[in-house]
């Protein structure tokens, strides 16, 4: 393989000396930057709100009434709570995922045959965020939520448990659950990348 030559002045002609052009010109670019709007945020006195369909900690959307009426024959063969997992160990999620084994869900069937769920772990140090799993729920129980900020003291505390999984969903319901799905952050920035879209 031939080395690329560069064009390249050899050094600068008697005007650009003088009146030191170069100079300028790179000043030129630091004023310009320096006056523009940051694109930068200052984190973590400065937080932004990621689009409703980021893809952050996860969540379980809780059985609160307000299912659709074909979840509702789920309830023959599932011991649902309120405000309990919709879940139905159905392993979708778990057979979706390209890790696999960072999920640990267990049911077990009840004296009057229906089952319930008794386990739903997820350990995120494995997970890659693609969002598989929330496609291959039938129920639409699990979601991915703005949850961003997943540091933690110890390995332990990355294994979201069924609880947390609640407190996650019911948190984001009541915080986003009216916003429609996006996956820009404005909609001046959507109606610039997609063209208008009216939303039904
Ligand atoms: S987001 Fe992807 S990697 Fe993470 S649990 Fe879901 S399917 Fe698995
Ligand atoms: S796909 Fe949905 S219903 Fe099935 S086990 Fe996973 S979270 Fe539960």
């Amino acid at each position: 393989m031939g080395i690329k030559k560069i064009n390249r002045k050899a050094y600068l002609n008697l005007v650009e000396t003088v009146l030191f052009l170069d100079f300028i010109k790179g000043l030129s670019v630091t004023i310009r930057n320096m006056i523009k709007k940051p694109i930068t945020t200052q984190y973590p006195k400065e937080k932004l709100t990621p689009p409703k369909r980021f893809r952050g900690a996860h969540g379980h959307f809780v059985w609160d009434g307000t299912e659709p009426d074909s979840l509702k024959a789920i309830e023959k063969f599932m011991s649902y709570e309120k405000g309990k997992s919709r879940c139905v160990a159905c392993y979708m999620c778990q057979t979706a995922c390209p890790m696999p084994s960072l999920f640990r869900i267990e049911a077990v069937q009840l004296p009057d045959g229906r089952k319930k769920v008794v386990r739903f772990d997820m350990n995120l140090l494995n997970c890659l965020f693609c969002g598989l799993c929330v496609d291959a729920c039938p129920v639409g129980c699990l979601t991915m939520t703005d949850i961003f900020e997943l540091a933690n003291y110890s390995r332990r505390d990355e294994v979201l448990n069924m609880e947390r999984l609640e407190i996650h969903g019911k948190d984001f319901t009541a915080r986003r659950g009216e916003e429609p799905d996006r996956i820009w952050p404005d909609d001046k920035e959507r109606e610039r990348l997609w063209g208008k879209i009216e939303w039904s």
